[in-house]
């Protein structure tokens, strides 16, 4: 190149530079994702249609559908042009999950100890009295029975059902959700944290309950005994809670035995049909007096099972750019199946398919779309990893898997988009989450909402939670984007079907997307991380969240896998 040209491209670089913030402002007020308009209605409904097809019986996770719903996501990135990410060359990683599933029916007995003789008074079937109402049902030792209200301390309201009780090594039988009244609304979203299990679990935990036994109300439901065997994880062992094979054996799910039982099991235990309705219309009223003594009372859970592994997979892909540093774009394509655990209308629809268009056809299509628009194209500065994961809806599995066996390193991440639950944009309304784990995130989102006003984003600058795939990659040091439609009447119902779904709107938010992603993989700065993991080391090899007094990060030890990893990743792209 001689030097008059060498001389004429270094001024014209100069003079870009020294009208950067103009010409940068020209391009940030511009479009810079190349192929925006491959992004269509047509290829997003044709995937969306397909997911979520009654033939495909809602995805649930190691589920035969699940299996054809990965090989179409895989042939779907073939199509586009996006090369193998997975397993030996595959687009494949494996998510090793374990269960566990009875050797015998489990029998809850109950005993009274003024009674005569040490038979049981009453012996309860599983799945027609009583179930599993989260995590792994386990064997409960015969034990005290003590009724303990709705398991609520709320100081705010000056309600405390565990004042004075003595639960330790008990069993605690509850009512679910809260006091009626409490309720803001009518939606199944009207409920507060009291009445969350987890909030119960590690309340009655604390408490020192060896087990706790749940009913939902009379007055909970509109007096139907509304007896439906909820979350029972084994209603012919259908959708058993599933965890990942390589983590500890623990006290999984809600941390201890957590079952839910029927009206009449209940009003059985209180000895009197109609017990439990009349005790939930004297506490809704604030009447103690009327706690029943039921310290006679013995119930025994008698659960035999056993270990079972079975196996799922994540599908990934990948656009390699100049540097090997990723941006990763994901989402699940798993849901819940037949609606045995999860389901919002499980009183009516448990057994049938909840097909699951929004949550989450419509964010599996999207990443699809962005891999088929990107691929083909100039190569980007950053490379693109798209991951669609499995095992969401069972306690973010699939996501919670590849961040413990990544295939890109996380030091090496710039950024993870979760796309999750896109197809319900009302009034132009579109969240973005995840605002708060990166001020260069954040500010790549206020760039381009103005390029699609056709949405109005809302910007929730929340932390970050554990309710969809990005959390992990939060935990891992990783700064995340969460776009969502928000919640909605149909979500986890019959009624998520492909033909609900708004297109228009989902072909815009998959192109903001797309914009976003790219503007993170062009831009040269690293973006910040403002989350919890404080020992996270960035693609410059600096703690992500700055130690001005420290240090340096000694550079990671070079693994043989890393070589290995840098030559699989490097080598082909020199070539190229
Ligand atoms: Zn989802």
């Amino acid at each position: 190149m001689n030097h008059a040209i060498r001389l004429c491209l270094a001024v014209g670089a100069l003079c870009f530079f020294m009208l950067a913030p103009a010409a940068q402002e020209g391009a940030k007020g511009s479009l810079a994702a190349p192929n925006l308009e491959s992004i269509s209605v047509a290829d997003l409904k044709g995937d969306v249609y397909f997911l979520a097809s009654d033939e495909m019986r809602g995805r649930d996770t190691a589920k035969p559908e699940s299996e054809i719903a990965s090989a179409y996501i895989a042939s779907r990135f073939r199509k586009a042009g996006a090369m193998p990410a997975g397993e030996n060359g595959s687009y494949f990683q494996e998510v090793q999950f374990a269960y566990h599933e009875f050797t015998e029916p489990p029998v809850a007995r109950l005993y009274d100890s003024q009674q005569a003789g040490d038979g049981p008074l009453a012996e309860f079937k599983y799945g027609q009295d009583f179930s599993s109402a989260g995590g792994r049902p386990r064997p409960v030792a015969r034990c005290e029975v003590v009724f303990a209200g709705y398991a609520i301390t709320d100081a705010a309201r000056g309600w405390d059902d565990l004042g004075g009780l003595d639960l330790k090594g008990k069993t605690a039988l509850i009512l679910r959700y809260e006091p009626t009244g409490w309720r803001s609304g009518s939606s199944m979203r009207g409920w507060s944290r009291n009445s969350y299990l987890e909030t119960k679990a590690a309340l009655l935990r604390k408490a020192g309950a060896a087990a706790v036994l749940m009913v939902t109300g009379p007055a909970s439901t509109g007096g139907i005994d509304n007896w439906v065997p909820l979350g029972s994880s084994e209603t012919g062992s259908d959708s058993p809670p599933l965890t990942l094979a390589d983590e500890p054996e623990q006290q999984d799910g809600l941390g201890l035995p957590f079952f839910s039982a029927s009206v009449k099991a209940v009003d059985r235990i209180l000895g009197e049909d109609g017990a439990i309705k009349r005790l939930q219309e004297a506490l809704d009223k604030g009447d103690r007096k009327a706690m029943p003594d039921l310290s006679a009372k013995r119930i025994e859970f008698d659960v035999k099972t056993r270990r079972v592994l079975k196996s799922g997979r994540n599908v990934l892909a990948k656009i390699e750019g100049e540097l090997n540093e990723w941006v990763v774009l994901g989402g699940h394509y798993d849901h819940i199946g037949l609606g045995y655990f999860g389901a919002t209308d499980a009183r009516t629809a448990m057994g049938k398919v909840h097909n699951g268009a929004d949550d989450n056809a419509s964010g599996t299509s999207a990443i699809m779309e962005i891999a088929e628009a990107f691929a083909g194209q100039r190569k980007p500065r950053r490379s693109f990893l798209f991951i669609a994961f499995t095992g969401e809806e069972k306690g973010l599995l699939g996501s919670a898997w590849y961040a413990r066996h990544p295939v890109v390193p996380h030091e090496k991440t710039l950024a993870m988009i979760n796309i999750d639950m896109i197809g319900r944009v009302k009034n132009r309304r579109l969240e973005m989450h995840g605002m708060a784990s990166s001020k260069a995130l954040a500010q790549h989102v206020r760039d381009c909402a103005p390029l699609f006003p056709e949405l109005n984003l809302k910007f929730n600058e929340q932390p970050v939670g554990p309710v969809s795939d990005m959390w992990a990659f939060y935990q891992a040091g990783v700064p995340v984007l969460f776009p969502f439609s928000g919640y909605n009447e149909e979500m986890h119902s019959i009624k998520d079907r492909p033909e609900t779904i708004n297109y228009e709107g989902l072909a815009q938010a998959t192109r903001l997307v797309a914009e976003i992603a790219w503007r993170i993989s062009e831009n040269p700065a690293y973006p910040d991380y403002r989350g919890t993991n404080k020992d996270a080391i960035g693609p410059d090899g600096q703690y992500r969240i700055p130690r001005p007094n420290e240090p340096k990060p000694a550079p990671k030890e070079k693994l043989p896998e890393d070589s290995e990893k840098e030559e699989e990743f490097a080598m082909p792209r020199r070539e190229g």
